[in-house]
């Protein structure tokens, strides 16, 4: 490839100083609050500010800096140059336009990449942008992510609904107890993946048509004409009987899970919640993706998929 050695520098150049920008810019709060929340800098605000790159004490490492000038410097361009990288002149103006126009995760602006994915809800966004510009993103924030992803818990929460009718022999006959202990298992289950069912309402639902339950059909039908749930959370139905299944996930994050099941019910419960979090069957036994059984394991793909699900639909 015909890569000069100029142009090979000029993109190492390009990389440090980038990735530099991206966590160790500053500017002054006072003078950034009047451009509503736009900098001076990503204002190119010729009188105010100047954006400079300093060497670090010779390491190599360089900061860029956004800071305002003095009036010496602004009637005297040319020796501010000269004074803060006399070497660097050529390339100074491409790595500074370069910067200005970066764009990262969110489309954030260099200065606000780290704000941004300090927020939980943005990390598994930050980790796929690094993951995919390695260039741009140094191994130390991706890891700092990856791990910070993991010591939070991430809460998906959960409306339970206890179906009951008219009369006693179709109505579930669990009660709250009974959902707060099978959701206690349920977390032990989910904890692998840092995710944690938090019930936000368990209510009994009395549904006066006894024809409904005559199939899971009709409930679900149901439960979406009377609109009745909030789409935003996990809509966990309890009732006597799927006929024949254990549990079911519906569109609408909407589970349904039987009285009677061929499995440990919070087994049968976080299955289907797996799905709601985007998770397909499969075959080992031993993993809670496989169907009929009781397995419990998530690999660490699942784990990622049902996080970054998690995160996008409850948060
Ligand atoms: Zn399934």
């Amino acid at each position: 490839m015909g890569i000069t050695p100029r142009a090979r520098i000029l993109v190492l150049f390009l990389s440090i100083v980038v990735v530099s920008g991206m966590y160790f810019l500053f500017y002054d709060e006072d003078i950034s609050s009047k451009y509503n929340s736009k900098t001076p800098c990503e204002l190119n605000d010729p009188d105010f500010m100047e954006i400079i790159m300093v060497a670090v004490n010779g390491s190599g490492d360089y900061k860029i800096i956004c800071r305002e000038k003095t009036e010496e410097e602004k009637h005297k361009p040319e020796n501010l140059e000269e004074h803060i990288i006399p070497e660097n002149i050529p390339i100074r103006r491409e790595i500074i336009d370069f910067w200005q126009n970066f764009r990262g995760p969110g489309n954030c602006t260099a200065n606000e990449c780290d704000a941004y994915c300090s927020e939980q809800e943005n990390l598994n966004e930050c980790i796929s942008w690094c993951k995919n510009n390695s260039d741009l993103c140094p191994d130390f924030k991706l890891e700092e992510w990856q791990s910070k992803l993991k010591q939070n818990i991430i809460f998906v929460p959960v409306d339970v609904y206890i179906i009951k009718y008219n009369d006693d022999d179709l109505s579930s006959i669990r009660n709250k107890e009974n959902i707060n202990s099978l959701f206690s298992n349920v977390n032990i289950i989910w904890n692998q993946a840092n995710i944690s069912a938090n019930i936000t309402k368990i209510e009994f639902l009395m549904i006066n048509d006894n024809s409904i339950y005559s199939s899971t059909e009709r409930l679900y039908s149901y439960v979406i004409q009377t609109g009745n749930y909030d789409k935003n959370k996990i809509n966990a139905y309890f009732v006597k009987t799927l006929h024949g299944s254990n549990g079911i996930a519906l569109p609408g994050n909407v589970i349904m899970i039987a009285d009677r099941t061929t499995v440990f019910d919070y087994r049968a419960t976080s299955h289907e919640i797996g799905h709601v979090l985007g998770l397909k069957h499969v075959g080992p036994i031993n993993r809670l993706m496989a169907r009929g059984v009781n397995g419990f394991d998530l690999t660490d793909d699942e784990i990622e998929i049902a996080q970054s699900n998690a995160l996008s639909k409850f948060y």
